[in-house]
């Protein structure tokens, strides 16, 4: 499958992880849009929010662990972060492999763009 994000989980493209267990592994955005951007990401593919059943769904639960566990790791985790995932092409979505943002290190605006 032609999925950045399968190439990275599974070592195709090599990343330097900030985390990795057996579900999910966290990288550095390459594109960072605040001082603090990683990207957690499922090893299954799973293509966006939309996608996701059953067992997916303690996944998910999951990945919000490991977002508390960098944030405190990071030092963002005090002042506050933002957990972002973006769906389909109107939410922002440039790749079709569900992601979670994690951004931190400067004050957020609302509305989000
Ligand atoms: P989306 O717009 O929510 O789908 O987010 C995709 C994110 O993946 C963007 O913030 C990109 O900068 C980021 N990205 C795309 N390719 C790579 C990569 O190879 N390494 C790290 N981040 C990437």
């Amino acid at each position: 499958m032609d999925c950045i994000f399968c190439k990275i989980a599974n070592g195709t493209i090599k990343t330097e992880f900030l985390y990795e267990d057996e579900r999910v592994v966290a990288f550095r955005d390459i594109n960072p849009v605040a001082p603090v951007h990683v990207l957690i990401v499922p090893k299954k593919h799973i293509e966006s929010a939309l996608k996701l059943e059953g067992e997916d769904f303690n996944l998910i639960g999951h990945v919000f662990m490991v977002a508390k566990k960098l944030a405190n790791e990071l030092g963002i985790a005090k002042d506050g972060f933002r957990i972002v995932n973006n769906c389909n092409r109107a939410g922002g979505q440039t790749v079709m492999h569900i992601h979670f943002h994690l951004l931190g290190g400067r004050d957020m605006q609302w509305p989000p763009g």
